[in-house]
């Protein structure tokens, strides 16, 4: 056997040499405005003939279409890798605002187009769609139809657009601006400290009570400083996405995002319901972790204490290796393609300064390759994090031949194949630890995600639910607004936790994102989504892989109801397949709470 050692540093220079200075990355995003450009024509000399004959025009519209897209998710992909490799790289910025105004210009000829579709008539546009070249776009093409349809004119959305400019998009950057400028003020050794929020909050997940106490004091006190002009900045970014569905004509908030996510209410309300049924055993699970802790019941500040202590040091290699063996058991493909990845340098794992922070995976389409940006330090969680980036980039492979049109996946699914390969290597690590503490740790991270998931996302939704049903009649005071996500949080949380975080409105950056709205239940379909996958593929063994391949391929072309049923045999809107999902995740908690029991 011949040990391999993988290069912990990744190879940009395939694509174009000389990172932010190189000559053919500066031609091709020449080629890229060239290539928006000819789309922006392209579309504003179309006048639909509304017939059938329309369809070799649209055709020929596409490919600028799809070359434009390609081309601008790949210098932005490009870019991106600069810029998380060296943050002080100034050219790199000064590229990634050319390609945000490239886009900008783009999106705005993307809507001129769907405004077009509008123009057709029904029945045409059933036969248009209907034509050899173009039925494969069928779907998307018909849901960007519908979508304009749905909207105002194009006069009045082009103004909307750009009164978004400062009356909305600016409420969320005025967020960032308040909370970079916060400080945490939090003594420790007797040295007073103040904490930025990023460093706060990552001082919840320390082993010490006290400190996780005190930050949490300090917190609390922080955010409620700036509770009355956090309270006005939501109150009118909300106001103003009230204003313009009720323009539209649109009564339900939860319109917008649940067709973004091209999913039923129905789908969303059954698995509220099942993991609402299923709650007792995760509240089962925080006492016995609030007994472990010596106490009566946990605290807020408790959700993310770390059971026991692992100095369990993964070097690279080894990481690498358990992934590939795990992914072995899994399917030939998932493995080869991983080896792959290794061997070709596609992943960025260095633990070096001047790196950004995080970690990601990003596609570049014109060379059907993946790149995976992380810091790899040798923690177990270092290792699920390089699993679930490595399902990303496998999901892509496994999209490498669908039409380009065809690949872009919503949020809710986007995390299926990470979370998939995640569990792989999660449930491996819990298996083959003989050290009973050891197993603990690892089984306690995994349930700790899945309280995130099912109990912290759910009050996520049940305040914004509520919120907005309150926002309708008027603006909310900051105190009623604090009312309603402590209510939120002891519904989702069964009234198991002994301090709640009120103010969780104000410190949670989610709330005031408005690239989407309701920016949560999607985390927790997709997680549920992919264990319910998971489920499947271990009673089916080997042969899954074929199977959940044809799955990741068509993510992108069909409502997440049909893809179930179609690739899955299931119905999302009925119960059994969330029962079954959330049952893999109760059954880690069985585990805990059996290894526990004489603790
Ligand atoms: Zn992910």
């Amino acid at each position: 056997m011949t040990i391999n050692t993988y290069s912990e540093v990744w190879n940009l220079d395939v694509f174009f040499p000389g990172g932010s200075d190189s000559d053919e990355l500066h031609n091709f995003i020449v080629q890229t405005e060239e290539s928006i450009k000819g789309f922006e024509a392209k579309v504003t000399n179309w006048t639909p003939l509304n017939t059938e004959e329309d369809s070799h025009y649209l055709q020929e519209l596409l490919s600028y279409l799809e070359n434009s897209a390609k081309k601008l998710t790949q210098a932005g992909a490009f870019i991106g890798c600069l810029l998380a490799q060296n943050t002080k790289d100034k050219k790199a910025y000064s590229l990634d605002s050319k390609i945000t105004s490239l886009g900008a210009v783009f999106q705005t000829a993307l809507g001129s187009l769907n405004h077009h579709f509008t123009t057709i008539d029904d029945t045409v546009w059933e036969r248009l769609v209907a034509t050899e070249s173009l039925k494969e776009f069928s779907f998307v093409l018909t849901e960007s139809r519908e979508k304009a349809k749905e909207k105002l004119s194009k006069e009045e959305e082009a103004l909307i657009s750009t009164l978004e400019v400062d009356g909305y998009h600016s409420w969320g950057q005025l967020y960032d601006l308040i909370v970079s400028k916060i400080k945490v003020p939090f003594s420790e050794n007797g040295v007073e400290q103040q904490l930025s929020v990023g460093q706060a909050s990552n001082k919840f997940s320390n082993p010490d009570r006290e400190i996780r106490a005190a930050v949490f004091k300090s917190w609390e006190l922080v955010w409620g400083n700036q509770a009355d002009i956090l309270a006005k900045t939501l109150n009118h970014l909300a106001g103003f996405r009230l204003s313009v569905y009720q323009k539209r004509g649109w009564e339900d908030v939860l319109k917008e995002p649940l067709s973004i996510n091209r999913m039923e209410k129905v789908t969303l309300e059954t698995m509220w319901a099942v993991i609402s049924e299923h709650k007792q055993k995760l509240v089962d699970y925080l006492n016995r972790k609030a007994k472990l802790l010596g106490l009566e019941k946990l605290s807020w500040f408790d959700l993310e204490a770390p059971y026991g202590k692992t100095e369990t040091k993964v070097p690279y290699q080894e990481g690498a290796n358990f992934i590939e063996r795990n992914f072995a058991l899994f399917g030939e493909k998932l493995a080869d393609f991983t080896k792959n990845a290794f061997e070709e340098q596609w992943i960025e794992a260095e633990d070096r300064p001047g790196k950004a922070p995080g970690g990601f995976c990003t596609y570049l389409p014109e060379n059907e390759q993946s790149r995976i940006f992380m810091t790899y330090s040798g923690t177990p969680s270092n290792v699920s994090t390089l699993a679930h980036e490595l399902g990303h980039a496998f999901h892509s492979y496994a999209m490498r031949d669908v039409p380009f049109l065809n690949c872009n996946y919503a949020m809710n699914v986007a995390e299926t194949a990470s979370t998939f390969a995640e569990m792989i290597v999660a449930d491996a690590a819990v298996k083959n630890t003989k050290d009973e503490e050891e197993k603990l740790v690892l089984l306690d991270d995994k349930i700790q995600r899945t309280v995130a998931l099912l109990m912290n996302i759910h009050a996520r939704f049940l305040f914004e639910t509520s919120f907005y049903e309150e926002r309708k009649l008027g603006t909310v005071a900051a105190d009623r607004i604090s009312e309603l996500m402590l209510a939120a949080q002891k519904e989702a949380y069964c009234d198991s936790l002994d301090e709640y975080h009120p103010l969780f409105w104000a410190s949670k950056l989610h709330f005031f994102i408005t690239d989407v709205p309701f920016y949560n239940f999607p985390y927790t379909f997709g997680y549920l989504f992919s264990l319910g996958i998971y489920a499947q593929a271990l009673e089916e063994g080997k042969g899954y892989e074929e199977k959940y391949m044809a799955l990741l391929r068509d993510t992108a072309s069909m409502k997440v109801e049909d893809l179930a049923q179609k690739h899955l045999q299931v119905d999302l809107t009925q119960k059994d397949f969330w029962e079954k999902a959330v049952g893999t995740c109760l059954a880690d908690i069985d585990e805990f709470l059996e290894l526990t029991e004489k603790k």
